[in-house]
């Protein structure tokens, strides 16, 4: 502790701060253990072919049950998980259950259904045979690969020497399906594109969300989406919220939606129910 700066030093720490960093140290502590006291859950957000309205495959999306504070969302703990290298157990947790609810809804409700689920660049760092043990789990589930998807962010393929690349190569011979998330931002550089065997496109909801007929974002929107199809991707529009967003993509193209316009995330009998429905 540096005693000469005095007590200046501690001036900027206001007490929402301080409070801010107690909740990170908390939420640190007691993410340990989490997994095995079967705090974690997934709720599921429908994916929607535009030009049909059928929901083809849903994104699962973490949530923690926490004892005390009631559910947190991933913006408030998976950085910390990350930090503290949590996130590699938490991971494969999300793997199994993913895998696990994806077989049971191929059995009964859709026999081709697709469930994606979110990775952190740390799992890929973690060099343990992960992915090996990933495609294991698949063969003794007597689950094809593309009944997954794994999400990427665009970080992870500008890292350098990462082990990232064999990895999702070998999670890819396997038939499971990898989609670049959030596309759009962040970065300039567009050469990982034609590096990386990638099989979907997301459009991050900062595109979608001011969607207007002649506006920039709707150019952008429409440039994404000839670029992804000439180099054989499909496209996932985010964060679909209106109607109006929906009929401009459908018109530029664009391949399959997602957004609070559809569904939002719900438990997975929710989803079961909107499954049944729209099959029968
Ligand atoms: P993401 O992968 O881009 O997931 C989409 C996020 O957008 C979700 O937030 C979803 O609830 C939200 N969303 C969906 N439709 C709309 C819409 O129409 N409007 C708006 N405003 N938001 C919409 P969520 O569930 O809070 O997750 C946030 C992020 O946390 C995810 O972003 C993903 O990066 C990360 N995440 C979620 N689950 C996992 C996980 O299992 N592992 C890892 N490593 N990260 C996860
Ligand atoms: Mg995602
Ligand atoms: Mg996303
Ligand atoms: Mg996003």
């Amino acid at each position: 502790v540096a005693k000469d700066s005095g007590r200046n030093r501690y001036h900027y720490f206001t007490p929402e701060l301080q409070a801010q960093a107690r909740m990170r140290v908390r939420l640190t502590n007691d993410l340990r253990g989490a997994v095995e006291r079967g705090e974690f859950r997934l709720v599921y957000q429908p994916i929607v072919e535009l030009a049909s309205g059928r929901i083809l495959k849903a994104e699962a999306l973490l949530r923690w049950q926490h004892p005390q504070l009631g559910l947190i969302t991933p913006g408030e703990f998976i950085a910390l998980a990350e930090n503290s290298g949590q996130i590699v157990e938490i991971g494969e947790w999300v793997f199994r259950e993913s895998a696990a609810q994806v077989q049971a809804w191929r059995r009964t409700l859709a026999p081709q259904f697709q469930l994606s689920i979110n990775k952190s660049p740390l799992q890929f760092r973690a060099e343990t045979g992960v992915h090996s043990l990933w495609v294991a789990q698949l063969e003794a589930l007597g689950l094809p690969g593309s009944a997954l998807a794994v999400e990427i962010t665009e970080g992870l393929l500008l890292e350098r020497h990462s082990p990232a690349g064999e990895q999702l190569a070998h999670l890819r011979r396997a038939g499971i399906s990898i989609a670049l998330d959030d596309f759009g931002t962040g970065y300039s550089s567009l050469s990982y594109l034609q590096r990386y065997e990638l099989d979907e496109l997301k459009i991050d909801r900062s595109f979608v969300s001011n969607l207007q007929p002649g506006s920039k974002d709707l150019a952008l929107c429409k440039a994404i989406i000839t670029m992804a199809h000439e180099l054989g991707m499909r496209v996932v529009a985010e964060g679909v919220e209106t109607a109006a967003q929906r009929d401009l993509l459908l018109e530029a193209g664009c391949d399959l939606g997602q957004g609070y316009w559809f569904a939002r995330p719900m438990a997975a009998p929710a989803l079961e129910r909107l499954l049944e429905n729209s099959i029968g």
